[in-house]
């Protein structure tokens, strides 16, 4: 049978292209579908504005609330099979998946209470002749565009704040990753969302993604992806007079001070770039150790690494699954090859592992890399995948120097016992997100957002809704007598 899409409230084959996704386990074919056509984009989004003008953007908070919360629930109900659909879309071990969907459920019920709080604003009054107050209104539609790393987590996290808002969505998911989000579709139909609000349009990010983004009735582009994909629809949202949030790339630092736990900073270095085949935006790619402690670091690290499992993302205790595709392993390895041609130390990994059993995936082993100048290719550029530069540091200014010295600001991580140091030291780091002693953890109600070209706006916390709407400004007359010409 073949594999539906989500248009305007029906399912039903889509009009476009072929369009595949494969096991990176063993490249064997997952499913096989039509993508969505130019003409589905055009009558998702008709009916998506019909939609949220609607009854939609009228119910009562609590009630827009109740639709996310049973979303939530039946998430939760079906989290194993969620998890599987994952792991075979992207090749993450069921682990990292099982709480990418844990996370999902967790963001539609956060998003769900802050809904039903919600508040507008009665502004400071001045003024004896009217009084004024703040109402906050939808957009409209919004286009949601993710990437394959961490499907199910990155679409609750646009969907669930901009349905909330009163919106209504278009999600056009990766190429290589559109069953999560074709299931939570039929999630939140189960739910109760009515019909039009959401649609999901599998289909190439420059045919498909780029007709529902320039959609005249398209009033926000939600984008999760790469730097330059993300520069080309801010110029799209430019064009168009539209908002735009986008997540972007890293290269995020980690920074080892001379008085840290070594033992739990090692250990969380490893899983701060390894978890998820170091594809993650975050992934904590550059590590920067004080002098005193180098040889240390590198040792234990070292060692710590050559013990990660790498295999089948199915067997329990598996660290790291294959990588998401073959093309993406090579350019993951043409990125080592070069530092090594330019005369880094690969410290461990380097290659894809020996192991026959794993010859038919796109593994590769996890990498370690010391030896060129923090301005090198390897030390500058977004690898996603599994390769840890590491530099040494004299003193915080030489620290500082190197570790601001990026196009991105996703993220870092500072591993000292000293916390007034750690907090003196976070802030001077250009960077949305610092961990002190912990790495990748979440927390839906704190902001999430990058600095420089790793991004524009925050997502998640109380405000994500309100990224989704837009304020309006009434004056209420209070005077019985005709108004007169201002002086
Ligand atoms: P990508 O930019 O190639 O693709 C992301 C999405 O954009 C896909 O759905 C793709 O089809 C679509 N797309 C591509 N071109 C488009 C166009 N012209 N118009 C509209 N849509 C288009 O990124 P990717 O390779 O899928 O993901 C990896 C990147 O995502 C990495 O750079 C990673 O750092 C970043 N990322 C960032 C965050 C964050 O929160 N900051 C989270 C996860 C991933």
């Amino acid at each position: 049978m073949s594999q539906k899409i989500f248009i305007a409230g029906q399912w039903r084959e889509g009009r476009g292209d072929m369009t595949e996704s494969r096991y990176p386990v063993d490249g064997s074919l997952n499913v096989q579908f039509r993508a969505a056509s130019l003409e589905d984009v055009d009558e998702a989004i008709e009916a998506a504005d019909a939609a949220w003008r609607g009854e939609w953007s009228e119910r009562l908070p609590h009630q827009r609330a109740e639709v996310l919360y049973r979303v939530s629930r039946l998430i939760e109900e079906q989290l194993d099979e969620l998890a599987e659909l994952q792991s075979r879309d992207n090749g993450k071990p069921l682990a990292e998946t099982r709480a990418l969907v844990a996370s999902a459920a967790g963001t539609a019920r956060y998003v769900a209470a802050a809904c039903e709080t919600l508040e507008g604003e009665l502004p400071t009054q001045r003024s004896p002749e009217f009084m004024t107050l703040s109402t906050w209104e939808p957009l409209g539609v919004i286009a949601a565009i993710t990437p394959w790393n961490s499907p199910i987590a990155s679409e609750m996290q646009k969907i669930a704040p901009a349905l909330a808002g009163g919106n209504a969505v278009i999600l056009k998911p990766a190429e290589a990753t559109p069953l999560a989000a074709l299931k939570l579709a039929e999630l939140f139909e189960q739910a109760g969302l009515p019909a039009g609000l959401l649609s999901v349009l599998p289909g190439r990010g420059r045919v498909i993604g780029e007709a529902i983004v320039k959609h005249p009735k398209v009033r926000k582009i939600s984008f999760t992806g790469g730097t330059t994909t993300g520069r080309h629809l801010a110029h799209i949202a430019a064009d168009k007079l539209i908002g735009a949030s986008l997540e972007l790339g890293g290269k995020s630092p980690t920074i080892v001070c001379e008085d840290a736990d070594i033992e739990q900073a090692v250990k969380g270095i490893c899983y701060g770039i390894f978890s998820s085949g170091g594809q993650a935006c975050i992934a904590g790619s550059r590590l920067f150790v004080h002098r005193s402690q180098y040889e240390t670091v590198l040792a234990r690290l070292v060692k710590i690494t050559q013990g990660l499992r790498v295999g089948d993302p199915r067997t329990p205790g598996t660290h790291m699954g294959p990588l998401i595709s073959t093309a993406h392993r090579d350019s993951v390895a043409a990125y080592v090859d070069q530092a090594r041609a330019e005369g880094a130390r690969i410290l461990t990994g380097g290659c894809a592992p020996e192991d026959p059993a794993l010859s038919k995936g796109s593994y590769y082993l996890p990498t370690i890399i010391d030896g060129l100048p923090a301005d090198s290719r390897v030390c500058q550029e977004e690898i996603f995948g599994p390769v840890l530069v590491v530099l040494p540091y004299e003193n915080e200014a030489d620290l500082l120097a190197q570790a601001n010295d990026s196009v991105f600001g996703l993220a870092a991580g500072i591993w000292t016992k000293d916390y007034r140091n750690a907090f003196k030291l976070a802030r001077k780091l250009e960077v949305g997100t610092v961990w002190i002693n912990t790495y990748k953890k979440f927390s839906i109600s704190t902001p999430f957002g990058g600095y420089k070209e790793s991004g524009l706006g925050r997502e998640k916390g109380r405000l994500g809704i309100q990224a989704y709407m837009q304020q309006k400004s009434l004056y209420l007359g209070l005077e019985h007598t005709p108004m007169g010409w201002s002086d």
